[in-house]
């Protein structure tokens, strides 16, 4: 799911708060589940009643979701971590944060935040239960609403990344072994066996015609996919441990005149299979030019154009040093969205010089050999 993917619906603490296009289909499903039950249960009510104090019971649920991402989030702003946004789903809840936290202590807080405001709304609605009789609607909303918090609470508490007990979990061992990553493959692997358990329960239910268990099964289904997407980061970061920019970067640096015409940069981009070029003028840098630029130019005025009209100028180009760590970089070529910067040493003495230049491919190269050669190659 992309960031703030989804209709944008209001801005709660400075987070916007979007409802993905899944939530539709969940909010239908949990509106007429709950409308049935109070059919069953309260047939002296009158039709409208149970629809209108359903749709309500639901609202209010998506409101108590929302309640305990918020919480997880005031907690991350409070250790100046930036919240992105906030995302209603098919399963619940989503809060994006801009950087996992610095301390373990961070994450134990951040995590724990979002079950206790569950377990809180549910003892506030437990109260609710006992000043109104179940055969009112305020009661029978309170009860469903009750318990449905208390689940949140207990389920996202069960100890397998990516749940709250998870991060919980992630958090203690993080504290005790001073090891993110190691702490997170524990995590993941143990948010694995909790997946694993939750499809193979469900399978079961819907073997023996419970097939409201298929829900289990999908969850479990979600669960198994962010364990590993959580533990394939970490990879990446320790695949890229220890390494900067000029580790990576190709020293060769292709240049082109600024004065020629696009139809003769395509020409050498053809002939020599080079996808960048730096323009210079004798000594002088004017820009970059690359084929992403040259595609942004339509193909019938390729004649009349120079690449000195087309190129990025140079203030706007994006640099690197070669001291720059390989991870920070790789963040900020798939941030700007770019296929590669120049490597320039020097830059803080008035004398900068580009020295080569980085791409994502030699990234993804690089990347690719160290986990073929496995963690001996990556201690270094
Ligand atoms: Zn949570």
């Amino acid at each position: 799911m992309n960031r703030g993917s989804g209709l944008r619906i209001g801005k709660i603490l400075g987070i916007p708060i979007y409802l993905h296009s899944t939530w539709v289909f969940i909010f239908a499903a949990i509106t007429y589940m709950i409308a049935f039950q109070f059919k069953q249960q309260h047939p002296l009510w009158t039709e409208t009643q149970h629809w209108t104090v359903g749709v309500l019971t639901s609202l209010l649920f998506f409101a108590s979701v929302l309640f305990h991402e918020l919480s997880h989030s005031v907690v991350a702003q409070h250790y100046k971590i930036r919240v992105i946004s906030i995302t209603l789903f098919l399963f619940g809840g989503l809060a994006r944060i801009e950087r996992e936290p610095s301390k373990a202590i961070q994450e134990f807080n951040i995590a724990i935040a979002g079950p206790l405001a569950s377990g809180l709304l549910s003892g506030g609605f437990f109260v609710l239960t006992k000043l109104f009789p179940y055969s009112q609607s305020v009661g029978a909303l309170a009860t469903l609403l009750c318990v449905a918090n208390g689940w949140l609470a207990v389920f996202n508490l069960l100890p397998g990344f990516p749940l709250d007990g998870g991060r919980i979990f992630r958090a203690i061992v993080w504290g005790m072994t001073k090891n993110f990553e190691k702490a997170t493959r524990v995590a993941g692997a143990s948010g694995k066996m909790i997946a694993y358990a939750m499809i193979l329960f469900g399978a079961w239910g819907v073997v023996n015609g419970k097939v409201q268990m298929l829900w289990t099964v999908l969850i479990g289904w979600f669960i198994l996919n962010a364990a590993q997407e959580s533990v394939a980061q970490v990879a990446i970061r320790q695949a890229l441990v220890g390494l900067s920019a000029a580790d990576v970067m190709s020293k060769e640096v292709p240049t082109t005149p600024g004065h020629i015409t696009l139809e003769e940069y395509s020409a050498e981009v053809l002939r020599t299979g080079r996808r960048c070029h730096l323009v210079v003028n004798g000594d002088r840098l004017l820009g970059m030019m690359n084929v992403h630029t040259l595609n942004s130019v339509p193909r019938n005025e390729w004649a009349h154009n120079s690449v000195q009209a087309a190129m990025i100028p140079r203030e706007k180009i994006l640099w690197t040093s070669p001291e720059e760590p390989l991870l920070r970089l790789l963040e900020r070529i798939l941030t700007a969205d770019v296929n590669q910067m120049p490597v320039v040493s020097g830059a803080g003495d008035g004398a900068p010089q580009i020295v080569g230049i980085v791409t994502r491919d030699s990234i993804l190269r690089v990347m690719q050999t160290r986990s073929e050669l496995g963690p001996l190659a990556t201690s270094r």
